[in-house]
């Protein structure tokens, strides 16, 4: 018989989170007082709200929240705010490392322009990394309606920036818009200057847009993928050349990818031997952290401590935490598990 541990204490690593999404809310309401913003009863009630993003209007309705959010974040005492609030949330939820995903364009106005606006994002992750103990890097994230060329504006200053904790280049919003290809350039150049690539696919869009994510941008990892399960084939070339997928279950409940969190097919990528890095993704708009993750999955799909320990495990060794980092928190899995 099983023993079920604490969630919270499993040790692992945290790849799916983005930057405005991870704030408190609290820390939200706070914000949009000292600056006089209106929130909208869905962020104010500290409630999450239930969206629709498989319809248009329901991802515009998402967009359109994350947009009130991120207007908040105005100074760089806000940006440092955030950054250490996420780091603590995380700790109390196990996390012994920490990829946080942004994409800097939407700060630039406020902060001095593009280049000003990363060094703030980056400054304040590298002391919060320092002063908190936990691990912690930055994705810089292009995004897919806007134009291609943007994107390859932020993959240069991502290449530019690695050596300041840049480990990755991402892609993310509606998936439905434009084409994967589209962005080829802005992944080449990343990968080029040796940066990871981890593009959204299969989450709104099925299969496909999980194949488009691998064969046009060579992704090492998949932000969701979820959906490659309605495909055993390309389940079985994902698992195959160990391209990971940041499986975020209540986040695909809360916009409407699955009706019910039993609905996620995190048992399908399981048995296909499709490693996964469980992630939150905006907690701020889709109530739960970290940890709750592997709660559902206990719960909802009857992972046993071993198997919630292999997950962590695929964390930690789908991360881009370096070599001895890797080794210090595997053990510590290990260790949970021998409790
Ligand atoms: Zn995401």
């Amino acid at each position: 018989m099983d023993r079920v541990r604490d969630v919270r204490t499993l040790p692992k690593a945290h790849l799916h989170l983005h930057f405005t999404g991870s704030m408190r809310p609290g820390t939200l309401i706070e914000l949009a007082d000292k600056y006089g913003v209106h929130l909208p009863e869905a962020l104010r009630s500290g409630r999450p709200p239930r969206l629709r993003a498989t319809d248009e209007r329901g991802w515009f309705r998402f967009q359109r929240l994350y947009d009130i959010a991120r207007s908040c974040l105005r100074g760089p005492e806000d940006i440092q705010r955030l950054v250490r609030e996420a780091a603590e949330e995380d700790l109390r939820d196990g996390a012994r490392w920490l990829e946080i995903q942004v994409d800097p364009t939407s700060y630039a106005p406020r902060l001095g322009g593009l280049s000003p606006a990363l060094e703030i994002i980056l400054d304040a992750v590298e002391t919060t990394s320092r002063e908190t103990g936990l691990g912690m890097r930055v994705l810089v994230a292009a995004n897919r309606v806007k134009h291609p060329l943007e994107a390859r504006t932020l993959a240069r200053l991502a290449v530019r920036y690695r050596d300041r904790g840049i480990v990755g280049f991402g892609l993310s919003n509606d998936e439905r818009h434009g084409f994967a290809r589209d962005f080829d350039r802005a992944f080449a150049i990343a990968r080029d200057g040796g940066l990871l690539a981890a593009p959204h696919g299969g989450e709104l869009s099925g299969p496909a847009s999980v194949r488009d994510c691998l064969d046009d941008l060579r992704a090492a990892r998949i932000g969701h993928g979820v959906r490659a399960a309605e495909d055993p084939r390309l389940l079985e070339r994902l698992a195959r050349a160990r391209v990971t997928c940041e499986v975020c279950p209540a986040s695909n409940v809360a916009l409407g990818v699955y009706e019910t969190l039993a609905d996620v097919p995190l048992r399908t990528l399981w048995r296909a031997g499709e490693p996964m890095a469980l992630g939150a993704d905006d907690p701020l708009l889709f109530g739960s952290r970290l940890a709750a993750q592997y709660g559902i999955a206990r719960e909802h799909h009857g992972f046993t401590d071993a198997e919630l320990a292999e997950l962590a495990r695929q964390s930690v060794r789908a991360s881009a935490a370096p070599e001895d980092v890797r080794a210090k928190i595997l053990l510590e899995i290990d260790e949970w598990l021998a409790l």
